[in-house]
């Protein structure tokens, strides 16, 4: 097979790159190991997508915001609704159902192909240059050719593979945020669920009194339940150590995602270590049905409608790049002259020792900070024609903390698709191109970025 830009991993990131790229009348495959695109949104849970926004600026626009707003026009997302929890601006609920479909037809409208079912395999590098690589289906392992290709895995499997030196996890001691096993559960009555946070805003600070926010958007976002939690845990029901109550209302009323289970010292990278949190996570389901059914207001009469389908993962390898985004950049908002992407989620680490959650003083970003990612992040010194994309690009362990969320990791992907195009059309290397071109056809494309 043949394509002009071959992307790996149909992530948000991957998709946003493909349809970028297909745009620009690329021939654009996407290979991927399920069925369905998506990634961590549609097969692992997660959700709802945080944040679009700074303050009140929406700062992600682009492919990332189209499938929203085509989603919205379905009735399968309510848009941005005010965060509830208190933790940060907006967050974006959305039917993960009917994503796998719109990020299909959004793909194939484009232009853009994909290969379902398809697992990276192998790469072949020859001078710093990526000539094919492998993937194993049910054919058995057959090769892509390619000019330029994309990393979307989320891990950096293909970077790391190709030749691009990696770090995992935190600098001192390589440990990784840990993974978590999202359960969904149906059939929650909200009302109860409000009712008590009004009546006990100790066990929620971050709302620090404020608990008529709850009643602030159509959708629930809740964070707490610290003195419950406690509880259960002084009487052993939980194998794991938890850090906290976490749920989400998706598209769906009354259906809850809970983002609860914390699998502590795993490594995504290793297959077997993979398999345990796997099974770990399955078990932390279990333990927390019967808790959300027995200890919380609104949840008796709840049903278990999915764990994962597969286990969620934080972060894992990171890419050294030609340029590494730090957590100052972050806070202090750096303004990048590559600029190609802009953010404001804050920096968000949960912690790999397992214990609560904190987001440190010197780790707050200030309420509209709108901080900026650097092209070079996306680029690397080794292979030649490769581009990385989503929460694995060049940063460090804190700074992944914050563009790791899938808004960003979207706005990061759209960048790298139009780069990737422009390093054909102009001959050059990835990290060689015009990043004023860059920045025009992204804004053509109805990315945001700062004028300045
Ligand atoms: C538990 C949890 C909760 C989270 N909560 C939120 C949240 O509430 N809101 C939010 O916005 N973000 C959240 N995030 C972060 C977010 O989900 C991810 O960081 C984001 O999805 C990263 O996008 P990506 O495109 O880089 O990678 P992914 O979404 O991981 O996509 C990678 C894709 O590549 C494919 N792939 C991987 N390896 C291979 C291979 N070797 N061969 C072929 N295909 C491959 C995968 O199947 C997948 O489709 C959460 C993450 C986790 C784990």
């Amino acid at each position: 097979m043949y394509a002009d830009i071959c992307i790996v991993g149909g992530g948000i990131s991957g998709f946003t790159a493909a349809v970028a790229a297909a745009r620009r009348g690329e021939k654009t495959l996407i290979v991927e190991q399920h069925g369905y695109l998506g990634g961590m949104l549609t097969m692992a849970g997660v959700g709802p997508m945080m944040t679009f926004h700074a303050g009140e600026d929406q700062v992600i626009k682009g492919i990332t915001s189209e499938l929203i707003d085509r989603m919205v026009k379905k009735n399968k997302s309510p848009g941005h609704v005010f965060d509830t929890i208190g933790y940060t601006y907006t967050v974006t609920p959305f039917d993960a159902e009917w994503m796998k479909h719109e990020m299909e037809m959004m793909l194939l409208e484009s232009g853009g192909d994909v290969l379902y079912h398809s697992m990276l395999a192998g790469v072949d590098v020859a001078d710093g240059t990526i000539r094919s690589i492998q993937v194993c289906n049910k054919a058995g392992i057959s090769s892509i050719t390619a000019e330029l290709f994309i990393d979307a895995t989320g891990d950096g499997d293909l970077s790391a593979w190709a030749g691009v030196k990696c770090t995992i996890g935190r600098e001192s001691d390589g440990a990784c945020q840990p993974m978590t096993m999202n359960m969904k559960m149906g059939n929650v009555d909200t009302e109860q669920i409000k009712a008590f946070v009004k009546d006990h805003p100790e066990e929620f600070p971050y709302l620090q009194g404020n608990t008529w926010m709850v009643d602030m958007a159509s959708h629930l976002s809740v964070s707490g339940f610290a003195k419950t939690l406690k509880k259960a845990m002084d009487n052993h029901e939980f194998s794991g150590r938890l850090e906290g109550i976490l749920f989400f209302e998706t598209n769906n009323p009354g259906e809850m995602l809970i983002n609860t289970s914390r699998l502590h010292g795993y490594d995504a990278t290793d297959p077997i270590q993979l398999t345990k949190a796997e099974i770990e996570g399955r078990k932390q389901v279990r333990e927390l049905e019967a808790f959300f059914k027995n200890r919380i207001p609104g949840f008796q009469n709840a049903v278990l409608l999915q764990s994962g389908p597969n286990v969620g993962v934080r972060g894992s390898r990171q890419i050294k790049g030609m340029y590494c985004l730090t957590q100052e950049d972050i806070l202090k908002a750096t303004r990048f002259e590559d600029a190609i992407a802009h953010a404001g989620y804050p920096i968000d680490v949960h912690s790999p020792d397992g214990k609560e959650t904190v987001v440190k003083e010197d780790m707050h970003i200030k309420h509209g900070t709108v901080y900026s990612i650097p092209y070079r992040c996306l680029v690397n010194p080794y292979v030649h024609n490769l581009i990385t994309v989503g929460r694995c690009i060049s940063a460090t362990f804190e700074a992944q903390g914050a563009i790791r969320t899938t808004p960003t990791a979207g706005a990061i992907g759209h960048a790298g698709g139009v780069a990737a195009h422009l390093a054909r059309k102009q001959g050059v290397k990835p990290r060689d191109v015009s990043i004023p071109e860059l920045q025009r056809i992204l804004k053509e494309q109805g990315a945001y970025l700062f004028e300045d």
